[in-house]
């Protein structure tokens, strides 16, 4: 018997999403480039084996499915995925449908449509979260193709997705590199999540002198409340845990560099060449780096030494609140941008990106699944493209959650400690309502050195200053 669909790469991903198929009921032809992990792969598979067809070679991994033919890729993004796309095609045919669901940047994937010919299989790009775990037992998936091809493989992707209160986690966000470019904003608002809780982590260590285990109990509380996320529940567990060697906490013993793989970057890239503030996933994106310039920071630590600054003075219950309605805050101004950037990409491509249903496929299992993503999901329903911060749910919470969020930062920033991400969040929020800003300054002085003009408030038309009045 055939199998419904085919597999290349059983990498960490590939493996286990390969197994997740199987254990769905249907039969997958599976391929990796060294050829000894297929049999091991196969072999390790055990109630499974029967729904699996372990190939050896592209030729027989395509003569192993059923025509036409969906054969996801999981190989390492990259030029692996464009050698796979040549070698694979000669033994493909014009109905068959080959998905990257690596990590892609999107512009590559416009370029690998564009670069198949009308006799050559469809191209799909699509976008998966969840980790090894989420692979295994059901990830978000984000799709980015014709509703035709979406419609052949929509079964089998339902199937394997996360599934939150029975609905799927599995959508088609748009055509070419809508799938992939919302993985991306995916991972930057990932990032920007991950650094505001290191960054209430720093509060709560240095400036109220906690321990990892009284942390990880604060966040553990968190986690029953309207923060309640896998990153909280995670980041919990990570803080109660025992490093084996010495026995101190775990966080403890690890290098303070954060690695990065470069999604996050793309997301924050990709927001300025929209000229869409993302400043969240920006500061994300820069901490790492900072965190990254170990030798340095120890110098300029030396160097400078404390400055004065001491631990927070005000430690009691009610700054602890702040922190978690402070992040909350902060939270939701990095997801409004994130949303925007979607919306602005949307546009700019013409890619039509549901933002409800974005919000819908990330409530369950991706990275940052949450219950707050249904909130937004509800915000969105009725007013896509509008700013999450002008949705009348969270102009509530931020008239509230923001003087939080503002006393943490200004609490932080008067005893040394950098909370980048929440300041950027903050600084967002507080530029974003301002309805008369300071840009008129930078106008005047755009028009003194260069004569770009400006407009008038009371008048219509392009003005110059009275500069040669005044030197
Ligand atoms: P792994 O490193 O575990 O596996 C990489 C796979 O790619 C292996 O099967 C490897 O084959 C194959 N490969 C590498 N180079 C080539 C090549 N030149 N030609 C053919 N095959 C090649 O990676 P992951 O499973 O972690 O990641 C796979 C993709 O999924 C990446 O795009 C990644 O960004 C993405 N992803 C990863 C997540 C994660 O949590 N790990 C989450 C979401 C997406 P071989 O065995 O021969 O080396």
């Amino acid at each position: 018997q055939q199998a419904d669909i085919g597999l290349i790469g059983l990498g960490v991903m590939g493996a286990n999403l390969a197994l997740n198929i199987a254990d769905n009921g249907y039969r997958v032809a599976v391929f990796n480039r060294t050829v000894v992990k297929t049999s091991e792969f196969y072999e390790e598979a055990g109630r499974l084996k029967d729904q699996i067809i372990p190939c050896e070679t592209l030729e027989e991994l395509a003569k192993s499915i059923r025509a036409p033919r969906p054969i996801i890729l999981m190989v390492k993004a990259g030029e692996a995925v464009d050698e796979q796309i040549v070698a694979l095609t000669p033994y493909l045919a014009k109905d068959d449908i080959i998905i990257d669901a690596g990590n892609a940047n999107f512009h590559d994937t416009v370029r690998r449509l564009a670069e198949l010919g009308p006799n050559d299989p469809t191209f799909v790009g699509m976008g998966v979260s969840g980790g090894e775990e989420g692979a295994r037992h059901g990830p978000s998936i984000m799709v980015g193709g014709t509703p035709e091809s979406y419609a052949r493989i929509e079964p089998v992707l339902t199937a394997i997705s996360a599934k939150y209160e029975g609905e799927s986690c599995s959508a088609l966000l748009g055509p070419d590199g809508a799938g992939h470019f919302v993985k991306t904003i995916h991972n930057g608002i990932e990032y920007a999540d991950m650094q505001m809780i290191a960054e209430v982590y720093g509060v709560l260590r240095d400036g109220l002198g906690l321990a990892p285990e009284a942390i990880g109990s604060i966040f553990e509380k968190w986690n029953a409340g309207p923060l309640n996320s896998y990153l909280i529940e995670i980041t919990a567990k990570v803080l109660a845990a025992t490093d084996k060697k010495t026995g101190k906490p775990a966080v403890d013993v690890i290098l303070d560099s954060a690695g990065q793989k470069g999604t996050g970057r793309w997301a924050a890239i990709e927001a300025q060449m929209l000229g869409i503030p993302a400043t969240g996933i920006e500061a994300a994106v820069a901490a790492r780096s900072i965190s990254s310039l170990v030798k340095e920071r120890s110098e300029a630590s030396k160097a400078y030494g404390d400055l004065g600054t001491a631990k927070l003075a005000d430690g009691g219950q009610a700054f602890i609140d702040a922190l978690e309605d402070g992040l909350l805050a902060g939270k939701i101004a990095a997801y409004a941008q994130g949303f925007d950037v979607m919306a602005g990409a949307s546009k700019e491509h013409g890619w039509n990106i549901p933002l409800a249903t974005t919000a819908r496929i990330w409530r369950a299992g991706c990275i940052i699944r949450s219950q707050f993503l249904d909130q937004i999901a509800a915000a969105f329903e009725g007013s896509e493209g509008k700013n999450l911060l002008l949705a009348p749910a969270f102009i509530e919470r931020m008239k509230t959650g923001s003087a939080s969020l503002r006393k943490v930062v200004a609490q932080a920033a008067l005893v040394g400690l950098p909370t980048p991400a929440l300041s950027a969040a903050l600084n967002y929020f507080d530029g974003y309502r301002q309805a008369r800003g300071t840009a008129s300054l930078i106008q005047a002085q755009r028009d003194f050195f260069g004569a770009h003009g400006f407009k008038r408030l009371d008048e219509e038309g392009d003005f110059h200053g009275p500069w040669s009045d005044v030197g």
